[in-house]
């Protein structure tokens, strides 16, 4: 018997699990739900990108300028620091995630897969 054949492989599944480790407990901590929530609030929950070209589209995604890796993880200068944020809606974040990582690409939730 060979109940395994008929599942696929979980490669496909594994790419999709893009939150990186080190990531998870921060994207979970109160403090980054407070800090993300105060500046939705400020932004008025409007995607800043696409305010600048007048344009008004509900932000979806607080996006880290100065991406978090897990050397600044812990440095709230970086993490927690309204002017390394940046309130964007799922094209803008993938716009912004294009442009530097272009082996990449962003699905409708905004999460970065491998090509
Ligand atoms: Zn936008
Ligand atoms: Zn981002």
């Amino acid at each position: 018997m060979d109940h395994e054949s008929s599942h696929s492989s979980g490669a496909a599944f594994v790419l999709q699990r893009t939150m990186k480790d080190y990531a998870a407990s921060f994207y979970k901590s109160k403090a980054w739900q407070a800090c993300r929530a105060g500046y939705m609030e400020k932004v008025s929950g409007l995607c800043e990108d696409c305010l600048a070209k007048g344009i008004y589209t509900p932000a979806e995604i607080v996006h880290h300028v100065v991406e978090i890796t897990p050397e600044n993880i812990n440095d709230p200068a970086v993490t927690l620091n309204w002017s390394n944020l940046r309130a964007v809606c799922r094209e803008c974040h993938a716009a912004a995630h294009g442009a530097r990582i272009r082996r990449y690409k962003v699905d409708e939730l905004g999460r970065v897969t491998a090509r």
